[in-house]
C-alpha cells in the first residue's frame, strides 16, 4: 500500500507520473527496512529515493549531505514542492540552528539535512538521540573513502553516530561514482548490513558526446555561443591565462562569467551566484568551478582544453543535464593540451609508478580523442561497464559527423617506419622519417637510410600526427607510459602490416549546431527569473527546463487539470506560480491567433507543434528510406519530397553506408562492376573525380559509389 502513497507523493509533489530506472525498488527496499546502496549517475534521481520515503515512514529521516550549496538547493526545492524539509549547517545562526531543531522535535518537519561535522559535536547528537529516527541516507557517499575522488575525514564519524543510536536506523548509500575500492570503502565504514544494491550504470542518456581535434578553438566557440543563445553553459579552460582570455572575448558580447582561484572569494562567489541565478547564462573556469555546483539546467559543457584524465572529464562534463534534458559535452582538443598535461606529470614529485600510471591515464584520455569508437562506449568501457549496444547515435562518432576512410596504405608506411626502427623512436621522429626530414637527429643516427625515409613527404605533417595517434586510439600502436615515451607496434599492426586486413579510421566531417528557438519558451523563462529573483531561489528550483519546454508547447492556459498535467508541476508549485504562467500563455494564445477551444483540440495543436519540433530531429535521409521501402523510385520520391535527384541519391547512399537495406546492384549498370572495381583499385576510392576520369564516359557517379558501398571501400 506503500507503493500507492509513494506514486501519490511523486504525482503531487514531484509532478512526476512515474518513477524512473531503479528508483522504485530502492524506496521499496527501504520501505521494507533494509539497508540499500543506491548507484546511479548524476542526474538519475537519487534524492527521490531518500525523499519520498522520508515522507512515508513515521521517524525523522536525516540527510547526510557533504555541501551547504547542495543541502541549500535540495531544501529550497523541497519547500517549493510544499514538503517541509530543514537543513542545519555552519551557514546558520545559533538561533537558526535551534529553530529548525525544535520544528524536528516537535514532528512538524520529518526531513532534515545535515553535514556530517556536525555529527561530531557531543552536544548536537544527544539532541538527536532522544528522537525517532527511522532512516538515514548519506548522499555522496564516496566521501567516506580514501580512494574517493573528495574525500570528507568526518564521514568516517557518521559510524560511531550510528552506533550511538539506541535503535538503529535503516541506512541508504548513495553515489554517483564508485570503483570496487570506494564501493567495499563505503560498505565498512558505514557498516552496512548486507545492502541491496542498485546499480544504474554509468551512463547519461541525455549527453551527447563531442570531440573536434584541430579547431580553431577560439572562433569554435564563438560560433557555438551565437546558436546556444540564451541557453547556460559552462567552458572549462586548463590555466586561468586561458579563463581570463576568453572572458575578454566574450565578456562584451554574451553574458559571461569568470571563475578561477586566484580572483577574490567575494568575486567569485557572485559569479558563481549570479550563474545559478541565470543573470549571467556562460561561466568561463578553470576546474576550481565546480564543487557544490548543483545548477540543474546546464545545456553545454565546452572544454577548451582537454583534461588529465577520463575521470576528470566525465565529471566536469557530468555537469551539464542534471536535469535529465538533452546537453552537450563538447571537447575541443589540440595535441598542445597532450604537451602541457605531460609537462605537469613530468615535474611532480610522485613515484615512478604513480607517475607511470598518471601517463597510463593520460593516454586514455587522448585515445578518447581520437578514437573511431562511440564515445560514449569509450567512456562506459573504461569505467568498467559493458555497452551492450554497438552505437549510442548520440555522440560525435555516432552521428554522422564523421566519416570512415580507408587508411591502408598510410598506416603500412607509419607500421613499417616504426619497425624499421625497432620500435625505439618517438612520434615525431617517426614523421620526420615518413616527411624525409633533414634535421640533426635523423642524420645523426642515419635516420634516412631507412626505407620508409620521405614516403610521406607530400602529406602534412599535421595530418600524419593525427594518422599516429588515431592509429595509437585504435589499438594499432601502443606508446609506453615514460618520460620518453616509444611507439611500439600490436598484433593488430602486424596483421595490417601484412596486408591481411584493411585500416579503417574515421575522420570528421562539418559541425553542426541546433538551437531551438521559440519565443513562448523565451517569455516562461523571463517570467521564471523574474521569480526567482523575487524568492531568492534558483530559476531551476521553480521550475526545470523541460517544464517549460512542456509548457511552451502544449498552451495549459486556464484548466488547472491542463496545467497539472504538464511533468513536473506539482499542486503546491502551480497553486504559487500557475496563474502568472497562464496569464503569459494567454497573451501569447491571443496574440499568435492560436486557437485552443477544447482538449482533443489542444492535443491536435500540440501534437503537430511537437511534430513540427520533430522534424529536424528524424533525419532527413531516413525520410527518403522510408518512401524507398514503400516501392517508389528515385523520380518519385525526388518530387514527393521537392527535393533533387541529387539529393536523393545522396540519401540512398547515406541509407547504404549505415548498414540499411538499399539494393545497390540497381545503380551498376549490367556487366560494367568489373570494370568499376579496376578502376577503383587503381586510383583508390578516396575520390570518385579520378575514378570518374579513367572511366568510359557513360559510367555515372552513382555507378561508381554504389560499387564503392558495396565493396565497403
Ligand atoms: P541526482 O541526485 O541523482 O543527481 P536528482 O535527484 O537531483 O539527481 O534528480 C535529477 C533530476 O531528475 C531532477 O530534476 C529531478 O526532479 C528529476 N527526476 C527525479 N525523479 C524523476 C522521475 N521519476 N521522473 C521525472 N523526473 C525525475
Ligand atoms: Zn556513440
Amino acid at each position: 500500500m506503500w507503493k500507492e502513497s509513494a506514486l501519490k507523493i511523486l504525482k503531487e509533489y514531484f509532478g512526476y507520473d512515474s518513477f524512473r530506472k531503479g528508483q522504485e525498488e530502492a524506496i521499496e527496499n527501504i520501505m521494507e527496512g533494509r539497508d540499500t546502496f543506491v548507484i546511479m549517475p548524476t542526474g538519475g534521481g537519487k534524492s527521490v529515493i531518500y525523499q519520498i520515503p522520508a515522507m512515508l515512514l513515521n521517524g525523522l529521516t536525516i540527510v547526510i549531505s557533504p555541501l551547504i550549496s547542495l543541502m541549500k538547493d535540495q531544501i529550497d526545492s523541497l519547500n517549493e514542492m510544499g514538503i517541509d524539509a530543514v537543513y542545519i549547517n555552519s551557514s546558520l545562526t545559533d538561533k537558526q540552528i535551534q529553530q529548525n531543531l525544535m520544528r524536528v522535535y516537535n514532528g512538524e518537519c520529518k526531513l532534515l539535512y545535515v553535514a556530517p561535522e556536525r555529527l561530531e559535536s557531543q552536544s548536537f547528537v544527544h539532541e538527536l538521540m532522544c528522537m525517532d529516527i527511522s532512516f538515514i541516507a548519506i548522499d555522496e557517499a564516496h566521501c567516506v573513502s580514501k580512494w574517493g575522488h573528495d574525500f570528507r575525514p568526518s564521514y568516517r564519524k557518521i559510524k560511531s553516530f550510528i552506533n550511538m543510536l539506541e535503535n538503529r536506523p535503516r541506512l541508504l548509500a548513495c553515489t554517483a561514482t564508485a570503483t570496487p575500492e570506494v564501493k567495499e570503502d563505503i560498505i565498512e565504514l558505514l557498516s552496512l548490513n548486507n545492502p541491496d544494491m542498485y546499480f544504474t550504470g554509468f551512463n547519461r542518456e541525455n549527453l551527447t558526446f563531442k570531440v573536434f581535434r584541430g579547431e580553431n578553438k577560439d572562433n569554435f566557440i564563438k560560433e557555438y555561443l551565437k546558436e546556444k543563445g540564451e541557453e547556460s553553459g559552462i567552458i572549462f579552460t586548463a590555466t586561468r591565462r586561458e579563463a581570463e582570455h576568453l572572458y575578454n572575448l566574450f565578456k562584451d558580447k554574451y553574458k559571461a562569467g569568470l571563475y578561477h582561484a586566484g580572483l577574490k572569494e567575494e568575486i567569485r562567489r557572485q559569479m558563481q551566484e549570479d550563474f545559478m541565478y541565470d543573470r549571467i547564462n556562460i561561466i568561463i573556469a578553470t576546474n576550481a568551478f565546480g564543487m557544490g555546483i548543483d545548477k540543474s539546467n546546464i545545456r553545454f559543457v565546452i572544454h577548451y582544453n582537454m583534461p588529465k584524465n577520463l575521470e576528470a572529464y566525465y565529471q566536469e562534463a557530468g555537469r551539464a543535464g542534471r536535469d535529465g534534458e538533452d546537453s552537450e559535452c563538447i571537447l575541443l582538443y589540440n595535441s598542445g593540451d597532450v604537451q602541457t598535461q605531460r609537462y605537469l606529470i613530468e615535474t611532480t614529485t610522485l613515484s615512478p609508478e604513480k607517475k607511470s600510471k598518471d601517463y597510463a591515464n593520460l593516454r586514455n584520455m587522448v585515445d578518447y580523442c581520437y578514437t573511431s569508437q562511440c564515445l560514449r562506449k569509450y567512456i562506459l568501457n573504461y569505467f568498467g561497464e559493458e555497452y551492450s549496444e554497438e552505437n549510442c547515435g548520440n555522440c560525435s562518432i555516432c552521428n554522422e559527423e564523421n566519416q570512415k576512410i580507408d587508411a591502408t596504405l598510410e598506416a603500412q608506411m607509419i607500421f613499417s617506419s616504426i619497425y624499421r626502427v625497432r620500435e625505439r623512436y618517438g612520434i615525431n621522429t617517426i614523421i620526420d622519417i615518413l616527411k624525409g626530414s633533414k634535421n640533426q637527429r635523423i642524420m645523426k643516427f642515419s635516420l634516412n637510410k631507412i626505407s620508409t625515409y620521405s614516403l610521406m613527404k607530400d602529406y602534412d605533417r599535421k595530418y600524419i600526427d593525427e594518422l599516429i595517434n588515431k592509429l595509437i586510439a585504435d589499438g594499432y600502436i601502443q606508446v609506453t607510459n615514460d618520460d620518453y615515451p616509444v611507439l611500439k607496434l600490436t598484433s593488430k599492426s602486424a596483421n595490417a602490416l601484412k596486408g591481411n586486413e584493411p585500416v579503417y579510421i574515421s575522420m570528421r566531417k562539418a559541425v553542426e549546431v541546433k538551437h531551438e528557438d521559440n519565443d513562448l519558451l523565451n517569455k516562461l523563462k523571463e517570467l521564471r527569473k523574474e521569480i526567482s529573483e523575487e524568492q531568492r531561489i534558483p530559476p531551476y528550483v521553480i521550475f526545470p527546463d523541460a517544464t517549460l519546454r512542456e509548457i511552451s508547447r502544449r498552451f495549459p492556459d486556464n484548466k488547472e487539470e491542463k496545467f497539472l498535467n504538464i511533468k513536473g508541476v506539482g499542486e503546491r508549485k502551480y497553486e504559487k506560480y500557475g496563474e502568472r504562467f497562464e496569464t503569459i500563455i494567454i497573451n501569447y494564445v491571443k496574440e499568435n491567433n492560436i486557437h485552443i477551444d477544447n482538449a482533443s483540440e489542444m492535443e491536435t495543436a500540440a501534437s503537430s507543434r511537437e511534430n513540427e519540433e520533430a522534424k529536424p530531429k528524424v533525419k532527413t535521409h531516413y525520410i527518403t528510406y522510408e518512401l524507398y521501402k514503400e516501392g517508389k523510385d528515385l523520380k518519385e520520391i525526388s518530387k514527393i519530397r521537392d527535393l533533387t535527384l541529387l539529393t536523393i541519391q545522396n540519401h540512398i547512399f547515406q541509407c547504404a553506408a549505415e548498414g540499411l537495406d538499399i539494393d545497390l546492384d540497381s545503380f551498376i549498370p549490367e556487366g560494367r562492376e568489373e570494370e568499376i572495381l579496376k578502376a577503383i583499385n587503381e586510383v583508390g576510392a578516396s575520390k570518385l573525380k579520378p575514378i570518374k576520369e579513367i572511366l568510359p564516359e557513360d559510367i555515372e557517379y552513382t555507378a561508381i559509389k554504389a560499387v564503392i558501398l558495396k565493396h565497403n571501400y
